[in-house]
């Protein structure tokens, strides 16, 4: 079955096309990204598998010109991967917020999309241009199924005991704030592979998954499904990231309000896009930055990283905790997959619960690898996370069950 895969944010379009033959047989077909939408100038990067990048700038007006211009790429006469749209089965899109609505995929109807439209309050700079994405689609391609996969649906088996705050049991009900996590199609690709690749029965295991990356998250998998996770209400919840705070003292909030006048929208910029590695060091959100200032001696940087590593240790060792145990830790996302001094900085202060570390596979590993050792009593392993299977995996499988 040939998926288009969408990620659509407010001003960009990230898009892969694949084509599905099972779960695990698959080949990508061209991929892309359309940026800068209702900006003065905008612009497309195709690439089609096994061809060089193809890029156009143009002025892109709205989703609809954006999502025209992916299928004139897709089907172009010369470097085009399909003969017509009609090839294009169905479309699956990454929806980052789906609240208590949506425990699991779905088929895009008036109903859903009412749902997705409600979850913008949690989510107001993904959700609404996830619908922008889902409705410019249903405009260009009108007879093809359309299905939602949330970052949010993997998170719904969390015990009430680890999504609730402190809070009058009033804002629950009333307004719906409790934990909803994210990323959760990472961590339940990854918590899969890694057990898989480990030889460990994901019904019977307790599982670390560690997403690290711009944003970071760290979620406990017990017997393969999500007993707890660092992100909260909002992504902003959890160790500190790229640009975002992490968790903090709430209090913290209005006195920074107060002390310098700040509007809601304001503090939430502050701690959305202006702290965590960022805010901290004072430089760079990246960490690749951050590695050359630290190199040269810069106090800050080196903080940054001591910060990260203390934070992912803590909610690893509270994870422990809390499942009794653990079989496996996964790394995954930019960090996690590349940064092999992070890895070893975490995996040693668990040296005292038998994890035996190895240092050689770890600092050569940047794909799959197991980088524990063969007697290590916990394993660890770093997996690549591919977001876009997952959401071409549940498309494939809803549209088939439809259509039976
Ligand atoms: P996002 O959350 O936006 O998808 P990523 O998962 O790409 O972000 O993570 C971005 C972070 O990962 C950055 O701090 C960056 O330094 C780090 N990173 C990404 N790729 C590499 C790499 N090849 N080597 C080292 N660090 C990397």
């Amino acid at each position: 079955m040939i998926i288009l895969v969408i990620n659509c944010g407010s001003s960009s379009i990230k898009y892969q096309l694949l084509d599905m033959k099972s779960d695990d047989i698959y080949s990508l077909l061209a991929k892309g990204i359309v940026e800068k939408i209702g900006l003065p100038m905008g612009s497309i990067s195709h690439t089609p598998a096994g061809k060089d990048k193809i890029v156009r700038e143009l002025p892109i007006e709205d989703h609809k010109v954006g999502m025209q211009l992916v299928l004139e790429e897709l089907v172009h006469p010369e470097h085009g991967v399909l003969k017509s749209f009609d090839d294009i089965e169905a479309v699956g899109h990454r929806i980052v917020q789906g609240a208590d609505f949506f425990s699991g995929s779905a088929i895009v109807n008036d109903d859903v999309m009412e749902k997705i439209r409600i979850c913008c309050d949690f989510a107001p700079l993904h959700n609404p241009a996830h619908i922008l994405g889902i409705k410019a689609m249903q405009q260009v391609l009108p007879s093809v199924p359309q299905v939602v996969v949330f970052d949010t649906a993997f998170h719904q088996t969390m015990p009430p005991y680890n999504y609730m705050y402190g809070l009058p049991y009033r804002y629950y009900t009333d307004y719906h704030i409790r934990k909803y996590g994210a990323h959760g199609t990472s961590h339940q690709f990854v918590a899969q592979k890694g057990a898989k690749m480990v030889g460990l029965d994901i019904n019977n295991s307790k599982i670390i998954t560690c997403h690290l990356g711009n944003g970071s998250s760290i979620t406990a998998v017990q017997d393969g499904k999500c007993h707890d996770t660092s992100m909260g209400f909002t992504p902003l919840a959890g160790p500190i990231m790229g640009t975002r705070c992490g968790n903090i003292d709430p209090n913290i909030v209005p006195y920074i309000m107060k002390k310098e006048g700040l509007t809601p929208d304001q503090m939430t910029e502050l701690m959305n896009k202006k702290s965590g590695f960022l805010g901290l060091s004072g430089y760079s959100s990246d960490v690749r930055d951050l590695n050359v200032k630290a190199e040269e001696g810069d106090q800050r940087a080196k903080l940054v990283f001591k910060v990260f590593t203390h934070e992912v240790i803590k909610t690893i060792g509270a994870y422990i905790a809390e499942m009794s145990g653990v079989d496996l830790i996964v790394f995954t996302a930019g960090i996690g997959e590349n940064n092999a001094r992070l890895r070893r900085r975490v995996c040693e202060n668990f040296a005292f619960l038998g994890l035996a570390f190895d240092y050689e596979t770890n600092a050569a590993a940047h794909g799959d690898a197991i980088i524990s050792l063969p007697d290590s009593k916990i394993k660890v392993a770093v997996v690549s996370t591919n977001e876009e299977l997952v959401i071409a995996r549940d498309t494939m499988h809803l549209v088939q069950e439809a259509e039976e």
